[in-house]
């Protein structure tokens, strides 16, 4: 019989602890443990940090690791828990799955005890951690075939309340780009089940392309920024510089506002993420490469809005997404829908 996941300290300890977070093996492969840190200064905000969610995204596990370095000498008060690598089985192959079962971790919460490896992390991950943290960060990065700004991400929420306090929090890390993002594939990612356990999810998206000491610095002033205003660390929260401005904009996005590609080809971009494009504006051009009396395709924009990421140096499929755009967010707060409004510093 295998047992139940567990760590192999105590979270109680006050101070810092090291340890693991036991996976339990299974039919495919036996146990599993991932690095653990608990830093734990009493009362105050309850915080689990999490990394390495998909194996291509490696600017979330840097930064961890960053801020467990830091975090001992800045900390006043609370709990913070990080776990820098969630799936290792990923992130040692540099795939977005466990190459062992094929499976996307952020697609089986709450997982399950006697499933395949990645759904017993998910199952240890959600009964070890997520029940001593009352917020939750997960570090993600868009992957290395996405153009993307820094930003801190969440999805639309039932619950008004938790709605607005996950979209404050996310803007609290200052990031050029804090995004509500409606899709409908959401089923089994980790935001729904800490969501419904009524916690603060945020879920930062570190850029794209390949990871870079100047994205890499940005992403650390925003988490930095985040733990100022949680309360668990002291001093002034600022916005990062961004491409030489010092700029914060919150935005939503939908399905509609997914650009596919009409035919395979190579995709050039003709703008730049967070570029304001008026309908019709050009956002790039796809070149099939079957033939040369074939006519390369403008992919134009369908409305005003906001380009929020672009595909990048990477053939594509016919109907592959090769572009988002988004608007400014409308969130309903204190009973009324109120736009919210660039902010700078
Ligand atoms: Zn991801």
């Amino acid at each position: 019989m295998s047992k139940a996941p567990h760590l192999t300290f105590d979270l109680d300890t006050p101070g810092v602890s090291t340890g693991y977070l036991v996976v339990p093996g299974g039919t495919d492969r036996g146990e599993l443990s991932l690095p653990v840190v608990s830093f734990n200064k009493g009362e105050g905000p309850r915080l689990l940090v999490t990394g390495g969610n998909h194996g291509d995204e490696l600017e979330g596990p840097i930064v961890a690791r960053r801020l467990i370095k830091w975090l001992p000498e800045a900390q006043t008060c609370g709990r913070v828990i990080v776990l820098p690598v969630l799936n290792p089985l990923a992130v040692e192959a540099w795939s977005r799955n466990t190459p062992l079962d094929g499976l996307n971790l952020n697609r089986v919460f709450p997982g399950r005890a006697d499933g395949s490896v990645t759904e017993r992390i998910a199952d240890a991950v959600s009964r070890v951690l997520l029940p001593m943290a009352d917020t939750v960060f997960d570090l993600h990065s868009f992957g290395p075939t996405w153009d993307f700004p820094p930003a801190a991400t969440t999805h639309p929420i039932a619950d008004p309340d938790l709605m607005a306090r996950t979209v404050r929090m996310a803007e609290a890390f200052k990031l050029p780009l804090t995004l509500v993002w409606q899709h409908d594939d959401t089923a089994g990612m980790f935001d729904i089940t800490a969501q419904n356990q009524g916690k603060v999810f945020v879920c930062t998206e570190f850029g794209g392309g390949t990871v870079g000491a100047d994205n890499l610095a940005i992403y650390e002033a925003g988490l930095r920024n985040a733990l100022i205003a949680l309360g668990l660390v002291e001093g002034k929260a600022d916005y990062p510089t961004f491409r030489q401005q010092k700029f914060g904009q919150t935005l939503e996005t939908r399905p509609s506002d997914e650009l596919k590609s009409p035919v395979p080809g190579i995709f050039e971009p003709r703008c730049s993420v967070l570029d304001e494009v008026k309908q019709g504006d050009l956002i790039g051009i796809l070149h099939p490469i079957d033939s040369l009396s074939a006519e390369s395709i403008d992919i134009r924009s369908p409305e005003t809005s906001i380009v929020l990421a672009i595909t990048s140096g990477a053939h594509v499929d016919s109907k592959q997404v090769i572009a988002l755009v988004a608007r400014p967010l409308e969130i309903y707060e204190s009973g009324s829908l109120r736009p919210r409004v660039p902010q700078r510093s």
